[in-house]
């Protein structure tokens, strides 16, 4: 458990065993995974509250959609925001609507809304957040981290995973580089009141539409990359005059800020006991609205994987997978935000013509649109069966207790061996304190995104992220192979 003590300096001394440093949609969402597997975690964020002053993301794909179902948190996103075709490629519209999953569209919801929804979840879940202060400096050692908190209280973490934004201190601290490319694009963006209505519509690199409270919400491209102060409203004023020949008499900013194209990744997720994830790890351009939702996702790959190692039952080893799969996925993000950049700044439009000539055709249409949905991730899980390494599809099941989805059963973040025969029970016993096994009955036809119909399995075992780990028959040795590499040794 976390401990919370005084030394004799009268600065605070708390223990755990993760520290997550950052309160965005990464760090709750890594901070609600390890609770839900049993970790002890503390959460230390600058921010006084979940208040977000810009409204930052504006969507989820589906993917993020899937990974909030599974702990039963999507129905909240889904009842605040719209469920739509988000989806798109340097502004070429995807739909999506034909994937066989429960939620083939995005939901259009401000990252605002979305922490808003988060924070008070996992103020549900019971995790600690220390609210007001900064990580300034840690140390580590074999056993574990020494961080330091901008008030001087002092925390023992067995791991530290900075979560910390794109500028993270952690991932400066700890010494990893930021490889990539700089900025070649600056886009001013803000909420405004304005005395005239301006056209809502896509220019300027960006575009002016709606926000909340009858604000204008304006995103447009400067001619500068580079600024040595932050953007005012008088900056605001030039941009739109720039591109309307009027400010629109813009004024009573929400907030006003600016953001690059500039595309860099941590060559390492991992640094000893110092983990990073989400913009700490990656960051982009936003086209194609794919940092918030890589985040998250980062979270639930790491979550339960951390809370294993210092639950004990894995060893540290386990911790590399993490940079293993995701490494890749967020690289190809920043290939294909980069792709859309160059798209858009080729100035005759006959390139994005010519990508919306292609994107018409299905199957390109499908290979994009999986990408940016997140529906497409596999990873490489050593497996033939086209499942392994894939999302669980969340199908409807029957189990003696009655109908049940798949993604019901993983509410509570641990692995579930899905046994369609009713035969893996004394494959699964070392691990039965570890593995929720079901017996089930599934009528409807197993498809996936991108592959179609596959064959119905005789049992699926799935890691807590939802990832297929294993298919096959029971009595396959692969079973308690995939079994003891991701949830430990039989007891
Ligand atoms: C204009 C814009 C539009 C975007 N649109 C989209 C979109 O449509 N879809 C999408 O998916 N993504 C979008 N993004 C990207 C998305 O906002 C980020 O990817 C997302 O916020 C990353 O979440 P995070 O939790 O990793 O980091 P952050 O949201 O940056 O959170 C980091 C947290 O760490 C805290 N922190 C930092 N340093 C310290 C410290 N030393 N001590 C304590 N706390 C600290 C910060 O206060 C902050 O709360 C957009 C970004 C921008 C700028």
């Amino acid at each position: 458990m976390a401990t919370d003590t005084t030394t004799r300096h009268g600065d605070r001394a708390l223990t755990c065993a993760v520290l997550v440093v950052g309160a965005g949609p990464t760090g709750m969402m890594l901070a609600a995974e390890l609770t839900l597997a049993g970790a002890d975690v503390i959460v230390v964020e600058r921010r006084p509250d979940a208040e977000l002053e810009s409204a930052r993301s504006r969507g989820l794909h589906a993917r993020t959609i899937e990974v909030f179902d599974q702990r039963g948190v999507a129905d909240r996103l889904l009842a605040a925001g719209t469920a739509m075709q988000v989806q798109a490629f340097a502004g070429i519209p995807l739909d999506i609507s034909d994937f066989p999953a429960r939620h083939p569209y995005g939901l259009a919801l401000t990252q605002r809304e979305v922490e808003r929804i988060m924070s008070a979840w996992i103020d549900e879940l019971g995790v600690t957040i220390v609210r007001r202060r900064e990580l300034q400096r840690f140390a580590s050692d074999d056993a574990g981290v020494d961080v330091e908190l901008s008030d001087g209280t002092s925390v023992r973490a067995q791991y530290l995973v900075g979560c910390d934004g794109g500028r993270s201190t952690v991932r400066k601290a700890a010494g990893i580089e930021f490889a990539g490319w700089d900025a070649t694009t600056c886009w001013i963006h803000a909420e405004v009141e304005m005395t005239e209505r301006p056209e809502f519509g896509l220019r300027g690199g960006g575009g002016i539409g709606p926000a909340d409270d009858g604000r204008v919400g304006v995103t447009l491209i400067e001619p500068d990359v580079d600024h040595d102060r932050e953007p005012t409203l008088e900056d605001l004023r030039a941009a739109l005059r720039r591109v309307d020949g009027t400010d629109h008499g813009a004024h009573s900013p929400r907030f006003i800020s600016r953001f690059t194209d500039m595309s860099r990744q941590a060559v390492a997720y991992r640094s000893g006991r110092v983990l990073l994830a989400g913009d700490a790890a990656h960051v982009h351009a936003p086209l194609g609205g794919q940092g918030l939702n890589l985040g998250v996702q980062d979270a639930v790959n790491l979550g339960w994987k951390l809370a294993q190692v210092v639950g004990g039952t894995s060893p540290d080893a386990l911790l590399d997978t993490y940079h293993d799969e995701r490494h890749p996925v967020a690289a190809r993000v920043l290939q294909n935000t980069m792709a859309q950049r160059a798209i858009g700044a080729e100035p005759s439009g006959a390139l994005r013509s010519t990508i919306a000539e292609i994107l018409a055709l299905d199957d390109a249409r499908r290979h994009v649109a999986g990408m940016i949905s997140g529906l497409d991730i596999r990873y490489d899980l050593r497996g033939r069966h086209p499942l392994v390494g894939r999302r669980m599809p969340d199908l409807d099941l029957v189990t003696d207790a009655g109908p049940v989805r798949v993604y019901e059963l993983m509410r509570r973040a641990r692995p579930l061996l899905l046994d369609f025969e009713g035969s893996c029970a004394g494959d699964v016993a070392g691990w039965a304190d570890r593995v929720q096994r079901v017996e089930a009955r599934c009528g409807e036809p197993w498809e996936l995104p991108l592959v179609g119909a596959v064959d119905p399995p005789s049992a699926v075992l799935v890691r807590p992220d939802g990832h297929v780990a294993w298919v096959g028959v029971a009595g396959d040795p692969e079973l308690s192979r995939a079994l003891e590499r991701w949830f430990g040794p039989a007891r």
